[in-house]
């Protein structure tokens, strides 16, 4: 069976896992901060707080960016239920704005019109679609002029890059940027994520809110009669000044997703050589075309391959091509079910039809195959599937 997605482990990354269970930490030890400074370093970030996934990521952001009751955080129809979630959990509203059907990606101009008519948004959260960043620029304008806080939800962009070639969580355009390790993404940790921000402030924060709400670092104690006696600190003494989670990311995750993360750039450059075939094969298709850009294959973080086909004209609908590929051991999915068609969601009072080109896309949608381990065999029989079924 070829899956439409899957991780790629190899014998350093069982050596990486046996060696810390043999001699490490299991919970919190040196593997988290030393993940942590790996990708914040490489980012180009100040700092990386590493958390069990990145819907805690998301949790937390959403929370330091001010998400509450009588607030809203706006993000994109065609994402992730854990996107949105993020504002539920806080307790603030969600929002949507439709995407750029050029580009699946949040559309800034429909985010200025919200925004003009909403004045209790506390954050925005464009979410990089297939790894292909947001119009950066342009969403942190305009949330400047509104005040509005921005959160990157970049699970799918790790190793990718901005229009302007900086690097995705460099914090050019952002507030705070939220990666997921889990296996179908870039890299795996088995679960995990981690929150980039160049705020010690956030940091700070983020850091409490991982671990009870307790003081970190050297917050300074409240009461201070406690904390200390006879002028030095009491060994035991700690104290929680906020209602926090306990959102860690383990040793063993952080050994895994360490080892893997040296080889991102080797993951993404064959992600990126799949992509371009692709593309290059689906030039002559009559009714199936890539759904994001081929020019933009080269900054993508590629975490998928999505192709927009017109199952009217094919005469077919999804299911039936989904279960034909299958009989051919091909995998795909779709990513995603709006957010707004969910049930959970449609009780709040949300359409997808008030967003008709999230709707239009999700009529479209087909992920197919990409991988690092997908071969160059398998590939071309997904894409001679495809051409027998769809033309
Ligand atoms: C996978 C994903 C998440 C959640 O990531 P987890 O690490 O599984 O919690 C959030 N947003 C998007 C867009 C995702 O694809």
């Amino acid at each position: 069976m070829i899956p439409y997605g899957r991780h790629h482990i190899d014998e350093s990354d069982i050596q990486a896992v046996a060696d810390l269970l043999r001699d490490g930490f299991l919970t919190q030890g040196p593997m988290v901060g030393a993940f942590e400074n790996a990708v914040a370093a490489y980012t180009g970030s100040k700092y990386a707080v590493a958390v069990s996934s990145a819907t805690s990521g998301l949790h937390l952001a959403a929370a330091v960016a001010g998400a509450g009751p009588a607030r809203a955080l706006v993000t994109s129809p065609i994402t992730f239920v854990a996107s949105a979630n993020a504002a539920l959990y806080n307790g603030a509203a969600p929002l949507f704005v439709d995407i750029d059907p050029e580009t699946v990606n949040l559309d800034p101009a429909k985010l200025e019109k919200l925004l003009a008519a909403n004045s209790n948004v506390t954050a925005v959260m464009p979410v990089h679609y297939g790894g292909l960043a947001c119009d950066m620029a342009a969403i942190r304008d305009i949330a400047n002029r509104y005040g509005v806080s921005v959160i990157e939800d970049a699970a799918h962009a790790l190793g990718g890059h901005y229009a302007d070639g900086g690097v995705i969580g460099n914090g050019a355009f952002s507030d705070m940027t939220v990666f997921s390790f889990h296996p179908v993404k870039a890299i795996a940790a088995g679960e995990g994520g981690m929150i980039i921000t160049n705020s010690e402030e956030s940091y700070r924060r983020l850091l409490r809110l991982r671990s009870h709400g307790i003081n970190k670092l050297d917050d300074p104690f409240i009461h201070t009669e406690d904390a200390f006696a006879d002028g030095e600190a009491n060994p035991w003494y700690y104290e929680m000044v906020e209602l926090g989670y306990n959102y860690r990311i383990t040793d063993i995750q952080s050994a895994l997703g360490l080892s893997q993360f040296g080889k991102l750039d080797q993951f993404i450059s064959r992600r990126r050589q799949l992509a371009k075939r692709y593309d290059a094969a689906f030039s002559d298709f009559a009714n199936l075309r890539p759904a994001q850009p081929g020019e933009s294959r080269d900054r993508s973080g590629l975490h998928i391959y999505v192709v927009r086909i017109d199952f009217k004209k094919i005469g077919m609908g999804r299911g039936e091509l989904m279960r034909a590929l299958k009989a051919r051991n091909i995998g795909s999915q779709v990513h995603y079910i709006p957010v707004t068609s969910q049930p959970y969601y449609r009780n709040l009072g949300f359409r997808t039809a008030d967003y008709p080109n999230a709707a239009d896309f999700y009529d479209q949608a087909l992920s197919i195959p990409l991988y690092v381990d997908l071969s160059d065999d398998e590939q071309t029989m997904v894409i001679e599937a495809l051409r027998e079924l769809v033309g």
